[in-house]
Order: C-alpha cells, then sequence, then structure tokens
C-alpha cells in the first residue's frame, strides 16, 4: 500500500487523500491507542439495556440529522456481537442475561445470579472484591432491579427486591446509585418493606454517607462510601428529568469515577442506560432516544477517564434488544425507503407522561400539540386516542403510532427479542471482545483479566462485608 501510494500520481495522491481524511476524523485514534497484551487497572463496564443495533442506527442518524455530530461516542469502538439466549429461552430477560454477563453462567429467564438448578455462583464484583478493588453500581432502574441484582446479589426470582437490597447492602460495595428507596425503608417510613427494617439508617450506620437528590450528590463528600438514591422506583426517563430533583446518568458516572480512582488496588465499576430498556418495552421512540443519549455522555465520561488514565477497560455491551426496533416500516401498506428522525426532535414528554396528562382530563389534542409538536392529528388518529383515555396499554399504543407514523420508526414487540447485541471496547486487554462470542464469554474474559476464575470463587449470598474501603 505504501510502495503504491509512492508510485501514485500527484492528482490521484491527492484524491487518496480527499478520500481518506473524512474516516480518519471520523475514526478517533482508538484502535491504534488500545495497548496489547496487558492487564487493566480499572474496569468500567456500561450496559445500555436493551440496546439493539438498530438502536445504534437510530440515535446516530438523530445526531446526525439534529446535531453537528457524525457518530456515537463509542461507535467506532465496535468490535464484535454478543448472543443473548438463556437457558431455558431463546428470547433472554434482563436476570438471566445480567447473570450470563456476571457470572458466565446461562440460566433460566428470572435468575439473579443463581445457575439453571437454583445455586448461587460468583459475580464479577465478587471477583473484584476478592482481588482487593473498590467496586460501584450505578443505574437508572431501582438498584434492587435486575441488572444491578446480579452484580450484587443472589436469588432464586428477580421479584424478591428486597431480600435483594439487603444483600446489596452486605456485599462490600463502595458505591450504590440509582433508584429503588421504596425497597429500603419500612412502610411506616413511606417504603414497601414489610420486615420493619430501615435499610438507610443500616446503610449510615455500616458507614454509607446516604443522599437521595442531585443537589445532595454534589455536596457529598468525595471518599468513603456512598449510597444515592434518588426514586422510590425506576428513576426518571431522561426526556422528563427536568421536573424532578435527580442527577444524570454522566453526573452519577462521574461522581462514582471521582471516588473510585483513588483505589489503589483498582476498581470495577458497572454503569447501566437501564430505562433504554423500559422506553423499548412502552415503543416510545423519543424517550429510548434519549435515554441512549444520556447513556452516551455516560459512556463518554468513562472514556475521557480512560484515555487519561492509560489502565482502565471501557466495555459497552447490552443485554439484549428490547421492543423489535426498526429504523423504517410500512405507511398504509406501502413500503417506503426513508425515515425520518426531525419529528423526534419536537418530542418533550414520554410517552408514560403524555397518557398521564391525558388520563387527568387533559384533552389529547392539546397534549399531542404542547409534548410532541404535532399539530395536526388524522381523523381516525383523533379517534382512538378518545377512545383509548380509559386504557394507559391502549393510549400507549395510539401514541407510539402517531409518533412511529410520522418518523416512520416502528416497533414488533412490547418485549424483548433473541437478535444478537453489539460489543465496543477500549483499554488494555479490549482484544479479548473482538468476534461473535455467547454472553457468558464475557464474565469469563474479565475474569480472566482480573486474573480471577469466577467458578473457583465461592458466592457471598449473605456475606457482612464492611462496605468502607
Ligand atoms: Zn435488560
Amino acid at each position: 500500500m505504501l510502495t503504491q501510494l509512492l508510485r501514485a500520481p500527484l492528482a490521484s495522491l491527492l484524491v487518496f487523500c480527499l478520500l481518506a481524511a473524512p474516516s480518519v476524523v471520523a475514526q478517533p485514534a482508538n484502535h491504534s491507542t488500545r495497548t496489547a497484551d496487558q492487564a487493566p487497572k480499572n474496569i468500567i463496564l456500561l450496559i445500555p439495556d436493551g440496546f439493539g443495533p438498530a438502536s445504534a442506527t437510530f440515535a446516530r442518524d438523530y445526531i446526525r440529522a439534529t446535531t453537528g455530530r457524525f457518530e456515537l461516542a463509542f461507535d467506532s469502538l465496535h468490535v464484535g456481537s454478543t448472543r443473548t439466549a438463556s437457558s431455558d429461552s431463546r428470547i433472554t430477560d434482563s436476570a438471566a442475561a445480567g447473570t450470563a454477563l456476571a457470572t458466565g453462567h446461562k440460566t433460566y429467564n428470572g435468575a439473579i445470579s443463581v445457575d439453571s438448578t437454583g445455586q448461587p455462583v460468583a459475580h464479577l464484583v465478587e471477583a473484584a472484591e476478592e482481588r482487593g478493588m473498590a467496586t460501584g453500581l450505578v443505574v437508572t432502574s431501582r438498584i434492587t432491579h435486575a441488572t444491578p441484582a446480579v452484580f450484587s446479589a443472589h436469588v432464586r426470582d428477580r421479584g424478591e427486591e428486597d431480600r435483594i437490597a439487603i444483600q446489596q447492602l452486605d456485599a462490600g460495595i463502595e458505591i450504590l446509585m440509582g433508584g429503588g428507596l421504596r425497597h429500603f425503608l419500612p412502610e411506616a417510613s413511606g417504603g414497601q418493606r414489610t420486615d420493619g427494617r430501615n435499610l438507610v439508617d443500616e446503610a449510615t450506620e455500616a458507614g454509607y454517607h446516604v443522599v437521595r437528590s442531585a443537589s445532595a450528590l454534589k455536596q457529598a463528600p468525595r471518599e468513603g462510601a456512598l449510597l444515592g438514591l434518588f426514586a422510590d422506583s425506576h428513576m426518571a426517563y431522561e426526556i422528563d428529568r427536568a421536573q424532578t430533583q435527580q442527577p444524570s446518568l454522566a453526573t452519577m458516572t462521574g461522581h462514582a469515577l471521582d471516588r473510585l480512582s483513588g483505589s489503589e488496588d483498582g476498581f470495577f465499576l458497572m454503569v447501566e442506560g437501564s430505562r433504554i430498556d423500559h422506553a423499548g418495552h412502552s415503543n416510545d421512540a423519543a424517550a429510548h432516544l434519549h435515554d441512549i443519549l444520556a447513556f452516551e455522555e455516560a459512556v463518554t465520561a468513562a472514556l475521557d477517564y480512560a484515555r487519561s488514565d492509560g489502565e482502565t477497560l471501557v466495555l459497552v455491551l447490552s443485554d439484549h434488544e428490547t421492543g423489535g426496533l426498526s429504523v423504517g416500516r410500512n405507511r398504509d401498506g406501502e413500503g417506503i425507503y426513508q425515515w425520518h428522525p426531525e419529528p423526534l426532535a419536537k418530542v418533550s414528554a414520554s410517552q408514560g407522561a403524555m397518557a398521564r396528562s391525558i388520563m387527568a382530563g387533559e384533552q389529547p389534542e392539546r397534549v399531542l400539540a404542547t409534548s410532541a409538536g404535532i399539530d395536526s392529528l388524522r381523523a381516525e388518529e383523533t379517534q382512538r386516542l378518545h377512545a383509548s383515555t380509559g386504557n394507559p396499554r391502549a393510549l400507549h399504543a395510539a401514541l407510539s403510532e402517531i409518533i412511529g407514523r410520522r418518523s416512520l420508526v416502528g416497533w414488533t414487540s412490547l418485549a424483548h427479542t433473541a437478535v444478537d447485541v453489539s460489543t465496543y471496547a477500549y483499554g488494555p486487554g479490549w482484544e479479548a471482545f473482538i468476534g461473535s462470542h455467547e454472553n457468558t464469554y464475557i464474565a469469563t474474559a474479565l475474569a480472566r483479566l482480573l486474573g480471577v476464575d469466577l467458578r473457583e470463587l465461592t458466592p457471598r449470598p449473605e456475606a457482612a462485608v464492611n462496605p468502607a474501603p
């Protein structure tokens, strides 16, 4: 290639350079600066829950159409794909998918770091703790929800969130941030716990600094263990977050990195863009989009850290696809070679928020105009909205169809789908993730980079460990 280039006439050399230039700009120097045959000191695993390959195209096309940016912050780190089936279904749930990523075991849907026979199996946070590393979990769902749970608890049914909360505080994890306050407080204090325990008080006694708002997080000391519980249940969709006192995923990630970076023996941080998945379940394109963009900001914070640190592996991969998102769809029985990101830029609320306004008695036409920028509804759309005002599910479907028809975005499921998801990696050890792998491989490869064999590690389902570093 180089000799051909030297022999080429000047004109063709110039053409070559002009053609080559955009791809050089679009491709940050990730691959060249990723160092080989070296184990990372720190690992940041970022999971965009429910983010399939179509979600990447969807978000990338949106930022190209509405900003000066050409691609997602992690696009150029793409190294392969991950297969997601669980032990009892070709379509996994988040518990089985998370268990595979965290422990290296295929298990049944609903299992939280137990194998297909229900026996606890060691997860990556236990491997990191074994190595003396500091650990953290940062999510936008309840912290007791499936993905954070598989990195901090062992239960046979993901619904046992009150038990998961107890185990999370006993796991020696330095940083826990997300929603789910209701599983930490007894009924008498506004929570849902029926055992009367106040885990917020117990966490404080065990050495956690507890915060419940973005401003409290900002003022929190940058050392010691931290428990951030910013919502009773899940945190808000990013598109609705301005109406809350909740921090963004990127703010939480940056705060976690500030605290964890002091660990001499390195750290393991798991960050989940949890509600990308929930928006997929609701077939809510705008909420899906904004939670992806919020997740991308968190990835940027992680990559900035890794690029300056040089000892940190950043791995970005989803647990499964949600919603069967289609970027392009039929309209009135016709296939169309287009999709339009622009109408999504006018949407300023989740479909859930719009549905709540309509069910509270606001005129559907007015809600669509103010929250989705849609002034002219077709007669059948108005009719469908008015017929759905007493039925949240029907209302969601009507709103999804109205927005999808205009952007030509489609959905094929209210659940997950079986499609492989993409893997992105940067930093020492990144080569281990090149190619197409079962999701169980991810945990095995990460443990190997940590120098730990997960199958030789004893899980600690009820271990009482002091959380302070
Ligand atoms: Zn999931």
